[in-house]
């Protein structure tokens, strides 16, 4: 079949191309192209490819969330007693972590939205650290005081820049 050949596109039959998939070599267009590492593909390969990457099962979901929350929450603990400063620096190396953690726990089973639920986990642990000075409230002669306890700068510092680092490092 030579380069000059005039073929139509597979998936808009009115479309005249030169263009074809580099893995099943349907002629396609450059609508619906699709442009990947390896070379331009049709919408059915790229399907069909990425069915294959995301491996990670619904228990591989529920071990991300336990896993996420717990490892989160002591994270946040730990942050939440290191001030703002730390919390810039050792931000991203916690969520980081997180993430690394995670993927061991779903023995680096790749899910599309894993880097969801770690968000999500993160976000949780901090809260946790945040509100757990309530219980205080339930006690204290003068609760107004303890108020000012649940502006926490330097937590939401630590999980944005965690959230950030684990969206990096898991999607
Ligand atoms: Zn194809
Ligand atoms: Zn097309």
């Amino acid at each position: 079949m030579s380069e000059d050949e005039v073929t139509y596109c597979s998936f808009h039959p009115d479309v005249e191309t030169r263009l074809r998939c580099s893995k099943c070599g349907k002629p396609i267009c450059p609508k619906c192209a699709v442009q990947t590492p390896v070379g331009f593909r049709c919408p059915d390969c790229v399907r069909v490819q990425q069915a294959v990457f995301y491996t990670a099962t619904p228990l591989d979901y529920a071990i991300a969330t336990v896993v996420g929350l717990l490892i989160s929450t002591i994270a946040a603990f730990i942050m939440g007693r290191l001030g703002i400063f730390l919390a810039l620096i050792l931000g991203p190396v916690a969520g980081g972590v997180i993430a690394e953690v995670v993927r061991w726990a779903i023995r680096r089973h790749r899910g599309r939205w894993i880097w969801l639920v770690v968000s999500g986990c993160i976000v949780v642990g901090a809260l946790v650290a945040a509100l757990y000075p309530l219980l205080l409230l339930l006690f204290a002669p003068q609760p107004v005081a303890y108020l000012p306890m649940l502006f926490r700068l330097d937590l939401i510092i630590y999980v944005a820049l965690a959230v950030g680092t684990a969206y990096a490092r898991l999607r």
